[in-house]
């Protein structure tokens, strides 16, 4: 079971690094057409591993894999606003490690979320999506 893969993308003509969190394996559709083998409830990304993997990429900022200009963090499913606590607790761990560690990523990163929109209206959604367009509007 893999729960992280990662890819380039096109923010910053190929000067950012894709890095993506596949946070849960559940979704509350049924799509034919969808890409993932083995939807479940119970498949989802412990705190652990997230915060290993973090820690792991910081830990390699100079290795070619993680030698990008910037970041986008992705977070996909699955529903992915399925695990929003675990959503919001890395999104903030990534951002005080960033800062602590003086990261060059720390002014040049985003998140990236792909969902179907059905928890868009939770409390809990709108609140993360909140502080994280109050972190890009200053
Ligand atoms: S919303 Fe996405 S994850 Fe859910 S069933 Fe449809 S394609 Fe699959």
């Amino acid at each position: 079971m893999s729960f992280i893969k990662d890819s380039n993308n096109s923010w910053q003509s190929c000067m950012a690094k894709n890095i993506t969190f596949i946070v849960t394996k559940d979704c509350q559709l049924a799509c034919k057409y969808c890409y993932l083998v083995g939807k479940n409830v119970k498949e989802r990304m412990p705190w652990e591993v997230a915060k290993t993997f973090i820690d792991y990429v910081l830990d390699h900022e100079t290795d070619p894999d993680f030698a990008y200009e910037s970041v986008v963090w992705d977070f996909i499913g699955g529903e992915p606003f399925l695990e929003i606590e675990l959503i919001n607790k890395i999104c903030d761990y990534i951002k005080t490690e960033l800062f602590c560690r003086n990261h060059h990523w720390f002014n040049s990163y985003r998140f990236s979320f792909s969902t179907n929109g059905i928890n868009y209206h939770e409390k809990a959604v709108q609140d993360f999506i909140k502080k994280i367009k109050y972190r890009h509007n200053y």
